[in-house]
């Protein structure tokens, strides 16, 4: 810029220095002077007209010829011009790269704006959800996936969890569709071929259960064989060397039948996926009925079992499964407490959930285990759960019995303090009139330790 301005001033320099020259040997320096910066005036003049026609051309071909600073200025506007045409271009290529591998995922991707409404879409989610590119944009996205589940799924904007509905386009397949959302309200749809998984997770069901099915039967007769043996030893009927393993064939055969009846109900919560009867529960009665259980459960080891219900709760539901829910926790309850021990059975409702809460003071679990307690047949300490009878599928049924209720389980415990499993229900499972909030109970105290949600 510097040698600009420079090369500008030697002009006028050398314009008029030429021009006094010429009037100091000819006389009438006055209007050599005058002539010097009328050209000079003209110069500039065409030098500006040069670039203002250069400037409307869109900057396109070579910039004018001019010398001084209007050559800098052209120099600066074409530099500028040929930095703006290489930012774009990168800025395209990028953008192609990026649709490219897109394009190339095996996943459907959907970009929607903050309306919902398609912008751009890969040929994968095309395939797998029928959308048309480019005919579909600026449709909402409702309008084209109609299944009521996603419908659904984005009424209640728990995005996290993705789900699964027929495919639109093929409906024996199945596709898992999720949002994820990534700037200023906009939101990515992924969907994905789950057809396969699902198909190998029907047959690992249907064989399980068909399995379980099958062993019944053999079960029963079984343990009805080796009562009728016991009932014998017990009458003398018997050697008295039969006692012992005719007694341990009986408790095996009893766990056996508990083993297979737990599969059967788990296999079955899994393929239904809701619950499978809508009743009218009246919580009151079932967990006293729970309470019962667990008194005659705990036996000699005389637990204490406390019962708090805040009364009045009638809920939608199946009874079985509440049963099961209620049920296998209070027994774990009993089973994982040594004797004397306190249990605290609670049901309550607040603002936002119905909660039915059993605290024990029994041996806690370890942090590490408790985000994979509800897997079938985790257990913490396998040679105990055998010794008190259990399935290791308890906390499973618990799982997926309140998946059908969108209620969930969490955790908490610490190591020789107790533990606290809180099923969470929302609220719209009651039956009218639901109960006050349980402001006046106080909640639960707390189990200090590590917690989870599953
Ligand atoms: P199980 O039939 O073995 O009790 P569950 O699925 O009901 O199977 O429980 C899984 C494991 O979680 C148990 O084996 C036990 O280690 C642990 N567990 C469950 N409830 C409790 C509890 N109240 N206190 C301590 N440990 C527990």
């Amino acid at each position: 810029m510097r040698r600009a301005w420079l090369a500008e001033l030697w002009i006028i320099a050398g314009l008029f220095a030429a021009a006094a020259a010429a009037g100091y040997y000819t006389g009438g320096l006055l209007w050599w002077v005058t002539g010097a910066g009328a050209l000079y005036a003209a110069l500039n003049v065409r030098n500006a007209a040069r670039q203002l026609k250069w400037l409307g051309g869109g900057l396109d071909g070579p910039p004018p010829d001019a010398f001084g600073l209007w050559a800098e200025v052209s120099h600066r506007f074409y530099q500028a011009r040929r930095e703006a045409r290489e930012a774009a271009r990168e800025a395209a290529e990028r953008v192609e790269q990026h649709e490219r591998s897109m394009q190339a995922l095996p996943d459907g991707v959907v970009l929607l704006d903050a309306n919902q409404q398609i912008r751009w879409s890969n040929t994968a989610a095309q395939r797998l959800i029928g959308l048309q590119e480019p005919d579909d944009r600026g449709q909402h996205i409702d309008n084209l996936l109609r299944h009521p589940d996603f419908t659904e799924y984005r009424r209640r904007g728990d995005l996290e969890q993705f789900i699964q509905i027929p495919s639109p386009t093929t409906p024996d397949n199945v596709v898992m569709v999720g949002m994820v959302p990534f700037s200023a309200g906009e939101f990515l749809l992924v969907c994905r071929d789950v057809t396969e998984r699902v198909r190998i997770d029907r047959v690992r069901r249907d064989f399980l259960s068909n399995v379980s099915h099958e062993l019944r039967t053999p079960i029963t007769v079984l343990g009805g064989y080796l009562e009728i043996l016991q009932d014998a030893a017990e009458a003398d009927d018997l050697p008295s060397r039969w006692k012992r393993p005719v007694d341990a064939m009986h408790d095996q055969a009893t766990r056996m039948r508990h083993l297979v009846e737990d599969l059967l109900l788990l296999s079955r919560m899994e393929s239904l996926g809701h619950p499978d009867s809508r009743e009218e529960i009246e919580i009151d009665l079932l967990a006293a009925q729970v309470q019962e259980e667990a008194v005659a459960l705990s036996g000699e080891r005389e637990h204490r079992i406390e019962l708090e219900v805040q009364s009045g709760t009638r809920v939608s539901g199946s009874v079985s499964e509440f049963r099961a829910v209620f049920s296998n926790l209070v027994r774990n309850a009993v089973q994982y407490t040594p004797a004397g021990g306190r249990i605290r059975i609670e049901w309550r409702v607040d603002e936002e959930a119905a909660w039915f809460v059993v605290e024990d003071e029994g041996e806690g679990i370890e942090s590490q285990h408790l985000s994979r307690l509800t897997e079938r047949f985790y257990r913490v300490d396998e040679g105990r759960s055998r010794e008190e009878g259990g399935t290791g599928l308890g906390l499973a049924i618990v799982k997926h019995a309140l998946v059908h209720y969108d209620g969930r389980l969490e955790i908490e415990s610490e190591p020789g303090r107790g533990s606290r499993f809180a099923c969470r229900f929302p609220r719209d499972i009651m039956l009218e009139p639901a109960p006050a909030p349980a402001s006046p109970v106080p909640p639960a105290p707390r189990v200090e330790g590590a917690g989870a949600a599953c």
